[in-house]
This record gives C-alpha cells, structure tokens and sequence, in this order.
C-alpha cells in the first residue's frame, strides 16, 4: 500500500508500507481524498526532522471494521475526526467533552499510517458517517470544524460586524459561517495577491477584503486565522466591549506578544481563544455543508494523485494566485 511521508525542507517521498491486521476497536478506511491544511505546510517547512507520515483531513469508505465496532460498517462513508475525546474522562463526565483531548486519535501512532495513503486504520470513535457530500467536500469537514469552533468561541450573532483577519482555508470558512449566523457586515484581511481567496470571500459574502495593513473599519467582532503577532491589530480595530477570538498559533517566541492591556481593560475587549481539539462538530458541519450553505469543494484548487505529492505540494506553495486548498484525490 502506498502512503506519503513529508520531510522538513519541503522532501516528500511516497513509499509501499505494509498494512497490519486491525484491532477489534479500530475501522480501516479506504482513503478517497486528504485534504492539506496548514500544519502539514509547517512540517514541510521546518518541523519534520525524518521523514514521518502525514494528513489527518481525511474522507473515505470503510474497508473493514473491528468485532467490537458498532458506530460504522463496511461501505459507509466516513470523515474522520483527527482526535477525539475520552468519554471516561473528568471533564466529560463533567459535561465538558471539549476540555478533555487525551481521547483516542490517530494523530500519536508514531510509523502508522495518516491520512496520505492508499488506506488508514482508525479508532472507532473518530469515524462520523456522511451521505450527501462528495469526497472532494467532505476532507474539507475537519478544517470546518476548526472554522466552526473560532466562530463559536467569537459568538458571532444577528447584527454584529465581523472582521476575519487571514483568508486561508479557515479565514475563509469561518467568514462564511459568521454571514450564516447573522453577521450584517463581514470583512476580511488579505494579501492582495490571493487572488482566489479574495474571490471566493466575496463570493461566499464577504463584503470587502483589506489588505493587512491597512483596515479602514472598526467591528465588534474579530475572528483571528492569521499568526498571533496580529491579535493586536485585531484589538486595535475592536470597538467598545467587542471580542478578539484566535486560533493562529506560531511555537516559540512567534507566540509571545505583548498586549496593550490598557486598551482592553477600559474598552472591555474579550481577547478568547479556539483551539478545536478535540475536534467537535462535525455533524453540524456534515448538516450545514450538505443543505448546501457552505460549498466546500470551492476551497479545492490543486488536487493531485499521490504519486504526485512533491511536484504537486511544491507548486501548490509557491501558487499564491490561485492557491486555496490542495488535496489528495486517490481513484
Ligand atoms: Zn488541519
């Protein structure tokens, strides 16, 4: 079976790895496509040391299933949560799934499969079934997921003005889910050379797109994708009693920025932030993407095959004009 493994320094390599025998708790997934998100970029970039094996936005069909599953069967088609929570665990039995992300995931397997393969093994909890999506929209699920959650951290609602600052395939998810919710205005922040983001905001809602240093407006709602050294500007354009939610992470010093606590203080400025693990919501985002509000293969402009992975991956980073997503399509 073949499978991708990513290297720092942008080497990608794909190999024919042997496939063991599942466990009776675990589903094997014949993978349709896996999607790349921006943390798969990072490894390329800098933080793969060896060559490891990657992708975890994954769709596909359930090849063969463990004695003791019963969530899904053979044939159905899956989405995969990339970590899930411990039903056992304090904070669940607290009622509180979302603060508990220690649960079963495929993501802490060194040397097993993920998502860019021909096939990936699973623990049963992290399938959610689906019907009316295409492959090519539901590897898109996770990345909403992600989107849904800094929407819900932000409580974008009826009437507010929202500012989105980065339209990566989040921004970009996130600003159509805040018009969804209500938002009267939403604007977004990006380079003006992308163009193909800038053209699907506008098309899924967004009324203006700002270069980012310069945002002539001032909202009551900012939703941050973008790295964490722009929180701050995010809280510069926030009026009164607005809310900054993030999710842009960078490791080290990136993340460590100061903060004009006066300002927050006396304009009680929320500063929130969205991490979406465990990953949550799926199947409100299974439900919004398959009555037709969100689009999500509208996001894929460079699919590619798996033998292609380092010619493909390569001219997907250096495409900023018409790079949005890029994703695996296995036959
Ligand atoms: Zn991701």
């Amino acid at each position: 079976m073949k499978a991708g493994f990513v290297k720092k320094g942008f080497q990608f390599q794909v190999k024919d790895v042997p496939l063991r025998a599942i466990e009776e708790n675990e589903v094997l997934v014949s993978v349709k496509t896996c999607s790349l998100c921006g943390h798969d970029l990072i490894l390329a970039g800098y933080a793969a040391e060896d060559f490891i094996q990657f992708g975890h936005e994954v769709a596909g069909v359930v090849e063969a299933v463990g004695r003791l599953v019963k969530n899904v069967a053979v044939g159905d088609k899956v989405v995969l949560e990339s970590g899930t929570f411990d039903r056992f665990s304090d904070a669940c039995r607290n009622g509180h799934p979302e603060l508990d992300n220690k649960g079963p995931n495929f993501w802490e397997r060194p040397g097993e499969t993920m998502g860019f393969a021909e096939k990936i093994i699973v623990p049963m909890e992290t399938c959610v079934k689906f019907n009316d999506l295409s492959f090519l929209a539901a590897c898109n699920i996770e990345p909403m997921g992600v989107a849904l959650d800094l929407v819900k951290a932000g409580d974008i609602r009826l009437g507010d003005r929202v500012l989105v600052m980065g339209l990566g395939p989040i921004g970009l998810m996130a600003a159509r889910l805040a018009r969804l919710s209500g938002a009267i205005k939403v604007y977004a922040t990006e380079m003006p050379d992308c163009e193909a983001k800038i053209k699907l905001a506008k098309e899924w809602g967004v009324d203006e797109v700002f270069a980012p240093d310069n945002i002539p407006v001032r909202v009551n709602k900012v939703l941050v994708t973008a790295p964490p050294v722009v929180i701050n500007q995010g809280i510069d354009v926030c009026e009164v009693g607005g809310t900054v939610s993030f999710l842009g992470i960078a490791y080290g010093e990136a993340g460590v920025i100061p903060l004009d606590t006066t300002k927050i203080h006396f304009d009680k400025i929320k500063v929130i932030p969205s991490h979406a693990s465990p990953a949550l919501h799926f199947p409100e985002c299974i439900s919004l993407a398959e009555a037709g509000m969100i689009n999500l293969e509208q996001v894929v402009t460079h699919p590619f095959k798996i033998d292609d992975m380092q010619e493909k991956i390569v001219e997907f980073k250096q495409d900023k004009k018409n790079g949005i997503k890029a994703v695996m399509v296995n036959d």
